[in-house]
């Protein structure tokens, strides 16, 4: 069963593990304390994402404008699926 999803930090950083949960869902995180494993964490996916996920539909006004953030929305946690503030596109994790 070999899990390769396990991802070691160092508890001093400030990372957003949030952030990690929109690459893989089932994630874990290890929190690495002088060199031992201090906590485990799930990251649970954020209610509202800005500039990490890019909308796919070649329509929606921020992929024909640059400037204008890509802001998501979570709709549903279970099945980690977000939609789009300005087209309603939906977006799902660890799929697209
Ligand atoms: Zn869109």
């Amino acid at each position: 069963m070999g899990r390769k999803d396990i991802i070691k930090i160092e508890n001093n950083v400030d990372f957003d593990v949030t952030m990690l949960a929109l690459i893989d869902p089932n994630v874990t995180v290890n929190v690495i304390e002088d060199e031992h494993i201090v906590r485990k964490v799930k990251p649970e996916l954020p209610e509202r994402v800005e500039d990490v996920i890019k909308c796919k539909n070649p329509r929606c006004i921020t992929s024909v404008e640059k400037y204008i953030p890509q802001v998501f929305t979570l709709v549903n946690r279970e099945l980690g699926q977000y939609r789009c503030q300005y087209c309603d596109e939906i977006y799902t994790v660890g799929k697209d």
